[in-house]
């Protein structure tokens, strides 16, 4: 059962059939599907949601699939938690973790799209996917083409960090590391799309990949008692995530699953690679390429497909955006992982030190509550933190050694 009406121009409303295209032929537009929430409203409810198993499928009426879900299956409903001690140490009152660090199978909040996009490019016929990736997605896709049957094409920058690497090719896709960043990476999959017949998760079936976002904020809201939280901060790359966030949270105000909207949605991005960040704050809605320098390799996308969305998101909802340096990103990972225990990638540092600082400018006010959205796992971006956490102390195989080292530490 499908509640799919078809693909609709986000810029002049043209209207077309589910078919594996992203932009609109007269304006060149990015298309985005549209749901017949009538149909909708009738078969699903808080309870009958709150019954099913725990994974993103439980929220399969507003997915763009037709069928069964077909990957992806135990992915999602990660944890969201109140983070007592981070909340101190910000000197906030009401501050919850979304951790998107732990989501089945690789790790980040990307196998949510991908269980989407997956599944979908199945029901078109494709035996091919692909993506252009900072590494995430390239994890993610290679994962779940596994898991799927599909043969794989991931396309890299050749800079990404090893795990990142290591963590695509185990799963035995053509994994095709490309000399330049990632907008060149991307460019030439824009062309790779045209000539071949592949599912690009991120370019010709991105309509429907990007749907998958919206999970996140699902289970944010579910998590949360069915009531939304005053403030979300987002990290951006692309500036897909964050706008799914904001339709996710208005598809459930107007479902009744939620009884007021007033969340305010914030971008976090890292300063070496900020056009998001910095149009938000020149308040102008026109995105001005950059040429990435940031260890946030994973939100290093120096012209965001989305980028102008991203924007008009946080205005509209009345949020604002916040970017970190590099040491910044070292620094937050840090307070992450010793006030709560989670070790986070660098795009989880971006989002916790961008908080930190709206929250001491005054952005965000201490009494209200806040989410942040954690999306990726510290054990993929090792080499960002390496020469800045202490050494194990050495010691010899016995008492004498281990007390005389122990003299040191207690010192
Ligand atoms: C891809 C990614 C994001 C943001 O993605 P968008 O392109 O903005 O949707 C955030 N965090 C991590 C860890 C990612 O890999
Ligand atoms: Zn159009």
């Amino acid at each position: 059962m499908s509640y799919v009406k078809g693909l609709k121009c986000r810029e002049c409303g043209r209207e077309y059939p589910k078919n594996p295209i992203y932009v609109c032929e007269f304006c060149f537009g990015p298309l985005e599907v549209v749901y017949d929430y009538d149909a909708i409203k009738k078969v699903i409810s808080k309870e009958n949601i709150s019954s099913r198993p725990k994974n993103l499928w439980r929220y399969r009426e507003l997915l763009p699939i037709d069928g069964e879900p077909s990957s992806g299956l135990n992915s999602g409903f990660s944890p969201l938690f109140k983070a007592e001690r981070l909340g101190k140490e910000l000197g906030v009152k009401e501050l919850y973790i979304k951790d998107d660090s732990t989501v089945h199978p690789t790790l980040s909040f990307k196998d949510r799209v991908v269980a989407v996009a997956l599944t979908k490019a199945k029901e078109f016929g494709f035996d091919t996917v692909a993506c252009a990736s900072t590494g995430n997605l390239a994890n993610s896709v290679a994962a779940q083409a596994a898991a799927s049957g599909l043969k794989g094409f991931i396309f890299i920058p050749s800079n990404l960090e090893s795990s990142k690497v290591i963590g695509s090719l185990i799963y035995g896709p053509n994994v095709i590391a490309v000399d330049g960043n990632y907008d060149e990476v991307n460019r030439l999959c824009s062309e790779i799309a045209n000539r071949y017949n592949w599912a690009f998760v991120n370019i010709n079936i991105r309509p429907f990949y990007a749907e998958g976002s919206k999970t996140q904020v699902y289970e944010i809201l579910e998590q949360l008692g069915w009531k939304a939280p005053k403030h979300i901060i987002v990290p951006c790359a692309g500036g897909s995530l964050i706008t799914k966030i904001w339709k996710g949270l208005k598809e459930f105000y107007s479902l009744g699953f939620i009884d007021e909207m007033k969340t305010r949605v914030y971008a976090a991005q890292a300063e070496g690679c900020s056009p998001i960040v910095t149009a938000i704050k020149e308040n102008s809605e026109i995105i001005k390429p950059v040429k990435p320098v940031t260890i946030a390799k994973s939100l290093a996308i120096g012209n965001p497909a989305d980028g102008y969305y991203a924007v008009k998101t946080t205005k509209e909802s009345g949020g604002y955006g916040e970017s970190s340096t590099d040491e910044e990103i070292i620094q937050a990972i840090k307070l992450l992982a010793g006030t709560e225990g989670i070790f986070t990638e660098t795009a989880g540092g971006v989002t916790l030190s961008a908080t930190k600082k709206l929250i001491e400018s005054g952005r965000i006010p201490k009494d209200e509550s806040i989410v942040i959205c954690i999306t990726g796992n510290g054990l993929k971006t090792q080499e960002a933190v390496a020469e800045h956490i202490n050494r194990p102390y050495r010691i010899k195989p016995n008492m004498g050694s281990f007390e005389e080292c122990l003299k040191k530490i207690s010192r």
